[in-house]
């Protein structure tokens, strides 16, 4: 039986009659000619509200459609956007590439080329060197007092020159992985003071006192590389007397610090402008006021000091103010 019949026919009797009785039977015909009376407006109503929902149903669906046809398009523009930028991108990153090896290359060749120049310069000079230190001693017959100045100024023209060649050299090597050190035992206080007898005549002929503060002359041998170790303390001490103005004092200390040894020189030179201090260990790198004061210098020794006290496994730094002088730290082990 249609169950919407069957529902109808609980709905009317309470109950599924049983067919036993005639007016029984009379409400069951009832109920069913009157399902099928309500059937028919049912099913007109509910045809009339499928046919609009289908009109509606074919509207959303194009609407759907071009909906969906707008957003494939955008997606289609977005991804050709991508694959250019892609494109670009990729362009770039090789162009980059080629232009890193150039450059390798080219410090490479550069590297060579300071490093054969600076070999080549080396000998003339010591030879440059050895025959003035001969004349000045008068060793290859009497010089008069004015050639003797002007001989020495040539010497000291020459010694900077060697200087030079050599932080040209040392830095190459410190780039190229090859600065290696000679580790044995030392004497660092041997080393400040052969360091201080040498600075000391051009200090005092500027009126500067370079005082040894504290000197724990209890210190055992150090295991560092000499030569290595008294570059650094050259380089610092001169840095210390070059940027004092006439009359400057500098004070060193070195002293034991836990395990550690540390070295300072303070001095009350120009100092360096806040600015510039954590540039000051990097090569060729020279504060505007050193530059304006002494414009010899070449911004190589603190970059080769800090390597060296790196590679003993120290640590470096400084405390400056600008026109109130710098102080210069260094740790070693012990
Ligand atoms: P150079 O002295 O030849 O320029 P350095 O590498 O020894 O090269 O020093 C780098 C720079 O650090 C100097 O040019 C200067 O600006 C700064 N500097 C180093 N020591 C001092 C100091 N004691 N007082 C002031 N400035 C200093």
């Amino acid at each position: 039986m249609h169950r919407v019949l069957e529902r109808q026919i609980r709905r009317t009797l309470g109950a599924f009659p049983s067919t036993d009785t005639p007016s029984e039977w009379l409400a069951l015909l009832q109920a069913v000619s009157d399902t099928y009376a309500h059937a028919d407006e049912d099913r007109k109503l509910l045809s009339r509200s499928l046919e609009l929902s289908s009109k509606e149903f074919v509207e959303m669906n194009k609407q759907l459609h071009s909906e969906n046809e707008i957003i494939e398009q955008k997606v289609r523009d977005r991804t050709e956007e991508l694959r250019k930028l892609l494109d670009t991108q990729r362009q770039l990153s090789l162009e980059l590439t080629k232009a890193n090896a150039g450059l390798r290359e080219l410090d490479e060749r550069k590297s060579e080329f300071l490093s054969i120049a600076a070999h080549q310069l080396r000998t003339p000079l010591s030879g440059i060197k050895w025959a003035l230190d001969m004349l000045i001693k008068d060793q290859v017959g009497p010089v008069s007092n004015e050639q003797k100045i002007l001989l020495m100024k040539s010497y000291e023209g020459n010694e900077r020159m060697i200087g030079l060649v050599n932080e040209m050299l040392h830095a190459n090597q410190i780039d190229a992985g090859t600065f290696a050190l000679q580790m044995v035992s030392t004497q660092v206080l041997d080393l400040i003071d052969n360091v201080l007898y040498e600075i000391l005549p051009s200090a005092s002929k500027r009126k500067i006192t370079i005082r040894f503060d504290h000197r724990d002359n209890t210190l055992p041998p150090l295991i560092v590389d000499p030569e290595k170790m008294r570059a650094v303390f050259q380089n610092l001490l001169e840095n210390a007397a070059k940027y004092s103005r006439p009359g400057g004092e500098i004070s060193i200390s070195l002293s034991r610090e836990g395990g550690k040894v540390q070295f300072s020189v303070r001095d009350h030179g120009i100092g360096i402008p806040a600015d510039e201090q954590a540039r000051i260990f990097s090569r060729f790198f020279r504060a505007r006021n050193a530059r304006k004061m002494d414009p010899g210098g070449n911004g190589l020794g603190l970059y080769i000091v800090k390597n060296i006290i790196e590679m003993h496994g120290g640590n470096i730094w400084l405390e400056s103010s600008e026109n109130n002088g710098s102080t210069f730290y260094f740790t070693l082990g012990t």
